[in-house]
């Protein structure tokens, strides 16, 4: 294979997306191998490249609103509701919407995290797509489905770039009922 990043045609896009992935060894503590996907937003052309993977797949699938997880699910998850015209929502760690919340509680290795969403972000009936940057133990992504669900609407899909296969969130979320779409996977934690 040529050398030059860019050469696109002779790597695919998830190769490509992959390459462009950080990884942090012991960060924010030891132990946890930290994908840093900062790499993919400050390199336009690969910034491009993931932004499409996304807006091929959802163009046809056509959800009604994006939901984006906080915090790195809304850099990709408002930049895809843009591209494919519909509106964006937010699920924010506890505290930090102003309107009236409904919020969902969900267990960590060591104690637990709260998200909410405001209580008219989405109506019944609405077909969501669910996006985050990463799904580990798929915690994240079964609250704010639980939350999307509580407000009537349906999750059409859970979407990330990154996959830890190993910690079997997306199975668990899979399990659950919720088809999930992830553009690359890392072994490990
Ligand atoms: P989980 O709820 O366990 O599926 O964790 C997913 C959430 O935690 C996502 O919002 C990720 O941004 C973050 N996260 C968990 N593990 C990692 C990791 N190894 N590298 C980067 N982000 C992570």
């Amino acid at each position: 294979m040529n050398s030059n990043d860019d050469d696109l045609p002779e790597q695919t896009p998830a190769d490509y997306i992959k390459r462009h992935i950080r990884t942090v060894p012991d960060w924010p503590s030891p132990g946890i191998q930290f994908r840093d996907i900062t790499p993919l937003l400050s390199s336009p052309r690969v910034f491009r490249v993931l932004i499409d993977q996304f807006v091929h797949r959802y163009f046809d699938l056509r959800p009604s609103a994006i939901a984006g997880l906080d915090a790195r699910g809304f850099i990709i998850g408002s930049v895809l509701a843009y591209e494919l015209n519909v509106g964006f929502v937010p699920i924010r760690k506890k505290g930090k919407l102003p309107f009236t919340t409904v919020e969902e509680t969900y267990e960590l290795e060591y104690g637990s995290a709260t998200v909410e969403i405001h209580t008219d972000a989405v109506r019944a009936g609405d077909r969501v797509l669910l996006i985050d940057d990463l799904i580990a133990t798929g915690g994240t992504m079964m609250a704010g489905m639980r939350l999307l669900e509580r407000l009537g609407a349906t999750v059409i899909e859970g979407a990330a770039i990154v996959d830890l296969p190993e910690l079997a969130g997306s199975a668990r979320l899979r399990a659950a009922g919720l088809a999930v779409h992830t553009l690359v996977s890392f072994e490990g934690h």
